[in-house]
């Protein structure tokens, strides 16, 4: 590492540090010189730690928060999606359990006859990964280069993808830096870090959809939709359009929380077979990209054309091309599965008031679905089935959940902790829908 005295735009990061932790603002010139010094490894770990620290404690301004996007952006390549001759559609969720959509979501978009290119990440701690389920498929290659993920888009309509190591490469060392020093739940921090990668990666039409609940990063409403502003703004100054959700991650979404289990959830959703609350977001999300695509129809139109395509079979079969194209098998039968099963028994009768999202997460990685450090290994077959969900009526003895595992004794751990996680009681509990509110 070259000298840290002078790296960002000529200034001292230190003073640059003191600057926020008292409270002033920086200029564009002084955030860009920090992250794009950063990124370059012109800056230690230890003082870009406590900028963002200071960050988090002084909060960060609109202009800084757009500075510190835009210099992240400008720290890699970025993609052109224009040689496709279309409007290009995204999606991105903030991070749930049991969240599949983009799996089911973007062979519906492409089969209503609208580009969708996505490129994805992978899980850590006790949220999965798209990338991570996808690799659940055997054959399944998830690192194209460009040149062949704008060409698979052009003949399939879609294709979803790793972050290529140049996009973003700001964001990689200091997401990995926010990880391990408690800086990770700051929305200026948050919006810009995903802001930067979508913007980055070309789509001029975006959904967001950002999860509230207990399994989520924002636990509360209002969190949650100060973040989607903030992230639709920074998309909105970046010439893009963004229409966020803000769902429901109180419970898991649909049933199935593991990576081959949920693909199977994901295909059973574009066969009309889905558990209600993923097809709603599936149908919801694909509502709005076909409102912003480029085929000029109203939102009414978009949700009829997304349910005809899941109800003639053109958006099952858009999956199996996509899914050859990429080298995986589509046949579910090529899936892994686990060779220890289990059944978890309501001990009481009653109405599901509560699945604590969170510890079905956590179980899940405990079975070996999710990874707790970035280079862990993960086992695409485990998982958990969430049988029953917030407001089914149970027996005493009926299953509230299935286990899915590699050995009798992670199935027996993972047993416990998921009977820990449900609340069965006598009232049944409210309604909650899966979309919250819609921010556009
Ligand atoms: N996901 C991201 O990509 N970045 C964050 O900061 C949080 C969630």
């Amino acid at each position: 590492m070259s000298a840290p005295s002078r790296a960002a735009g000529g200034l001292r990061p230190a003073e640059l540090i003191q600057k926020k932790r008292d409270g002033g603002e920086l200029t564009d010139v002084e955030i860009s010189g920090l992250v794009l010094a950063y990124a370059r490894d012109e800056i230690p770990d230890y003082q870009m730690a406590a900028f963002c620290m200071a960050a988090y404690f002084k909060g960060l301004s609109h202009a800084e928060t757009h500075a510190l996007t835009d210099a992240m952006v400008q720290s890699g390549e970025t993609v052109d999606l224009s040689p496709l001759g279309r409007k290009v559609v995204d999606k991105h969720s903030t991070g749930g359990v049991g969240d599949k959509t983009s799996i089911a979501l973007g062979p519906v978009v492409a089969a209503c006859g609208v580009p969708f290119a996505k490129m994805s990440g992978r899980g850590l701690g006790h949220t999965g990964g798209t990338l991570d389920k996808l690799e659940a498929i055997p054959g399944f290659n998830v690192e194209l280069d460009i040149e062949s993920f704008l060409a698979q888009v052009r003949e399939i309509g879609m294709a979803i993808i790793g972050q290529t190591a140049e996009l973003v490469p700001a964001d990689k060392r200091l997401y990995a830096l926010r990880d391990v020093t408690a800086t990770v739940d700051i929305i200026p921090l948050i919006a810009s870090s995903i802001m930067s990668k979508k913007i980055a990666g070309g789509a001029d039409a975006i959904v967001l959809d950002v999860k509230v609940g207990d399994g989520a990063f924002m636990k509360d409403i209002d969190s949650a939709r100060d973040l989607a502003e903030a992230m639709r703004e920074l998309g909105v100054r970046a010439g893009r359009e963004v229409v966020c959700e803000l769902t429901d991650m109180d419970q898991p979404l649909g049933q199935a929380v593991g990576n081959a289990l949920e693909i199977r959830e994901a295909v059973a959703t574009l066969k009309g077979e889905g558990p209600p609350d993923l097809r709603e977001l599936v149908l919801g999300a694909a509502m709005h990209l076909l409102t912003l695509s480029d085929l000029g129809i109203d939102a009414a139109e978009g949700r009829a054309r997304a349910e005809g395509a899941i109800a003639d079979g053109s958006a099952l079969a858009v999956y199996e091309r996509w899914i050859r194209a990429q080298g995986g098998d589509p046949d579910l039968e090529a899936l892994p599965g686990a060779p220890v099963t289990r059944h978890v028994p309501a001990s009481a009768g009653g109405f599901v008031q509560r699945i604590a999202t969170t510890a079905i997460g956590e179980a899940a990685l405990g079975l070996g679905a999710g990874r707790l450090r970035k280079e862990d290994d993960i086992d695409h077959a485990v998982g958990i089935v969430c049988v029953a969900k917030r407001g089914d009526e149970v027996g005493v003895g009926d299953v509230l959940a299935e286990i899915h595992a590699r050995t009798e004794e992670s199935a027996e751990a993972a047993a416990a902790e998921v009977s820990a996680a449900y609340r069965v009681g006598q009232k049944r509990p409210d309604d909650i829908p899966i979309v919250l509110d819609v921010i556009a």
